[in-house]
């Protein structure tokens, strides 16, 4: 924008034509202008409602071809005919991101497209207990631990040989604010959510050798059915949102533009970085 500005000649600076000069020129600078994402391939998990889904839309419009994901057929076949009817380029499949054929079977379908893929964005993440930390089963601690932290990183393993051969790969994952501030009743949950931070860490460094960078978005409260739902302690939200001073809670739309970013060539020199995405930051 300032560039737009600096071209714009002195004399017409601050004087009541230079909007009109510069619109004319965003118009004629957007109808020749190459989408951000132009002619590269996404997979994100989780993506058929909430923040996956407007992640998806979101890098799809800036110009990727995008594979949604999800556990249940219906929702991939809702999400995939939502984004087409909107002249996006998507494709879908189902994948349980905890289970290993469903990884298997989400990298031959990314595969099918270009035979490559660029971005991994993972968003799937599940929180099936509210109550004690060490009141949860070993049971509990897999399911949280499978599908939120180990699922990136075997499907990450699994997409590294195509993502490596493409030349400036990005991965994001999906951690949460309870990564920072722990919501009691929510300890395995929280817990699984800090891990992934230091997962956005080690495999930083792990890829940067390789081409690839990791980031991570830390999302405080999004209005989606599970940012609302019993399963995160809804009453608590009016409580912070008072001690913090914000204005609103966040919507999934605000999670997908940073995404876009990071997984753009604008963000090539930013590796290792969980960024917080909540109206505040409750990180030091
Ligand atoms: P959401 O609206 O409930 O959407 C969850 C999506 O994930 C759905 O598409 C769901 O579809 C899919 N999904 C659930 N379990 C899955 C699995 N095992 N494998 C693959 N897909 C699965 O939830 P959301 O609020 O967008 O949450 C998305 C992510 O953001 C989670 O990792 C969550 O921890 C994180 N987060 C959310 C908030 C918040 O306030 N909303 C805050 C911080 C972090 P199917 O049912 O078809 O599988």
């Amino acid at each position: 924008m300032a560039a737009m500005f600096r071209s714009i000649p002195q004399v017409f600076r601050g004087h009541q034509c230079a909007p009109v000069l510069l619109s004319a020129r965003m118009f004629s600078k957007k109808a020749d202008e190459k989408l951000t994402l132009a002619d590269k391939v996404a997979v994100v998990t989780g993506s058929t409602k909430g923040i996956g889904f407007a992640i998806a839309r979101r890098l799809a419009q800036d110009g990727a071809h995008v594979v949604i994901s999800s556990r249940k057929q219906q929702n991939v076949d809702r999400a995939v005919a939502i984004l087409k009817e909107e002249g996006l380029s998507v494709t879908g499949t189902v994948c349980h991101v905890g289970k290993a054929e469903d990884r298997q079977h989400l990298v031959a379908t990314a595969l099918e497209h270009s035979g490559g893929v660029d971005f991994l964005v993972c968003v799937a993440g599940v929180n099936p207990l509210v109550g004690s930390t060490l009141g949860a089963s070993e049971q509990i601690w897999d399911k949280i631990l499978d599908v939120n932290v180990k699922s990136p990183a075997l499907l990450l393993s699994q997409l590294l040989p195509h993502m490596e051969k493409r030349g400036g790969s990005s991965v994001v994952l999906v951690s949460s604010a309870v990564a920072y501030v722990p919501v009691p009743k929510l300890g395995a949950y929280n817990t699984s959510k800090t891990a992934l931070l230091g997962l956005c860490k080690s495999l930083a460094v792990e890829l940067a050798p390789r081409g690839i960078r990791v980031n991570c978005i830390v999302p405080g409260v999004i209005k989606t059915d599970f940012g609302l739902g019993e399963k995160t302690l809804p009453n608590m939200w009016p409580e912070l949102n008072k001690i913090y001073g914000l204005q609103r809670l966040g919507e999934p739309e605000d999670c997908a533009g940073i995404v876009s970013f990071l997984c753009s060539s604008d963000a090539s020199y930013i590796t290792g970085e969980n960024i917080t995405v909540a109206g505040f930051s409750p990180r030091l």
